[in-house]
């Protein structure tokens, strides 16, 4: 319910000199801590063991449970996770690997990591995800993986891209940093791809501070991401070149790293995961409130859900329609920050960025990608917004789209 001065608010834009929306500005993203996290985290402290210990096992049980996975491996981040699955893959120097356009750049930077080439898959103009016809015309002889990126939290076309990996020999590596809690055809994002990869970043839905895991159903795998993780140093004798019984005894086999998450965050998301599903009940509402005010909307475009993902949304994605508006991208932005709504974009196509020009990928190889990047914008969406909130945003775009309405 808007209770203010509507006729006033909505009179003039405030980058206009106008009065803005709401007083405090609203944040596109943000965590929610409760008592529970905070007594979670300080017993954690308390306890002898701060890494490597109990809360990590118990995490990586509760992550099996969440996502349908026969093993976890919890790591330090996102992009932690990400790497580990491109080594465990094999992804090595000459091989080419798959991935979506419109993602962060950690789901191409982990391909680079290993020496292996990212080639870039366009996505489809309506859900926005990775496009399957896209990646049928990419596949070389080179290719050895895809890394799916399930965007704003909604699962990719999981049936059709496996079975593309099945007919190709290829690995899939399912960025879901997005998704933890979406379900494709009932299934829990995280048990169906040969690997999959969650981050626990505070802008995700759920927090460990920073932090990351892989969820695999193949127990080889399992062990190299679990030796991967601790500098790939292992303690089973049947790994080892020169075993011993000393019980001291450990040796390192391959190259791996210090990609260990502490049993302080790991004591974080625990108590974060018990809240799951009430973050995902209020990011539902909160989409249907927005989808609902914005699909008679010629100005605005309302992105589509495949019915196959039942989806717990990360980010919720305003894009404009250029032809109906005399606005570009950037004045509806700044004009929304101006009424304290301030939003993000979330992405430019990878390639875009100067390092991957430096590699020498050029503008134009994913026209979809670059037609979406240039008319988006992600506005608020987390677990403690208020109706009121959302009332708010929804004010603000519609008196933007108001004003530059062609
Ligand atoms: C956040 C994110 C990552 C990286 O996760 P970190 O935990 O920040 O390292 C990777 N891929 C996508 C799509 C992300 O949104």
């Amino acid at each position: 319910m808007i209770l203010r001065n509507q006729v006033n608010i909505m009179e003039r834009l405030a980058i206009l000199g106008g009065e803005p929306v709401r007083e405090s500005p609203l944040s596109y993203g943000k965590q929610y801590i409760d008592l529970a996290d905070v007594e979670a985290v300080t017993d954690t402290l308390m306890s002898p063991v701060l890494t490597g210990g109990p809360k990590i096992t118990k995490l990586e049980q509760k992550l099996c449970e969440v996502t349908g996975a026969k093993y976890v491996v919890a790591v330090s981040s996102g992009t932690a996770a990400l790497h580990l699955a491109a080594m465990a893959a094999g992804f090595a120097e000459g091989d080419e690997v798959i991935v979506s356009s419109i993602t962060f750049a950690a789901s191409a930077n982990c391909i680079l990591y290993v020496g292996a080439k990212p080639v870039f898959a366009d996505i489809r103009p309506d859900t926005y995800n990775i496009d399957p016809n896209s990646i049928r015309r990419l596949i070389t002889p080179r290719t050895r993986g895809i890394v799916a990126v399930d965007f704003t939290g909604q699962a990719v076309e999981l049936d059709e891209i496996r079975q593309i990996c099945e007919e190709n020999h290829l690995i899939l590596i399912e960025d879901a940093a997005h998704a933890i809690g979406t379900k494709y055809k009932g299934q829990p994002v995280g048990s169906i791809a040969d690997m999959t990869c969650f981050s626990f970043h505070p802008v995700k839905t759920v927090t460990s501070g920073e932090g990351g895991a892989v969820a695999t159903n193949d127990e080889a795998l399992y062990k190299r991401l679990l030796r991967l993780r601790s500098h790939g140093i292992t303690r089973c004798r049947d790994e080892m070149v020169h075993p011993t019984d000393a019980a001291w005894y450990n040796e390192q086999v391959e190259l791996g790293y210090n990609y260990r998450m502490t049993d302080i965050q790991a004591a974080l998301l625990i108590s974060q995961l018990d809240k799951l599903p009430a973050f995902s009940r209020r990011r539902s509402e909160i989409v249907a409130a927005y989808d609902k005010a914005f699909k008679d909307m010629p100005e605005i475009q309302v992105q589509r859900e495949i019915p196959e993902s039942e989806t717990t949304r990360h980010l919720y994605i305003l894009r404009l329609r250029p032809d109906r508006l005399t606005c570009d991208r950037r004045q509806f932005f700044d004009a929304m920050k101006a009424e304290n709504i301030c939003c993000q974009v979330h992405y430019l196509p990878v390639y875009w960025h100067s390092y991957y020009e430096s590699l020498g990928y050029q503008k134009g190889i994913c026209p979809n990608a670059e037609r979406y990047y240039e008319s988006v914008m992600s506005i608020p969406l987390y677990y403690s917004l208020t109706d009121e909130d959302v009332e708010d945003v929804i004010t603000a775009v519609k008196k933007v789209v108001d004003h530059y309405r062609r």
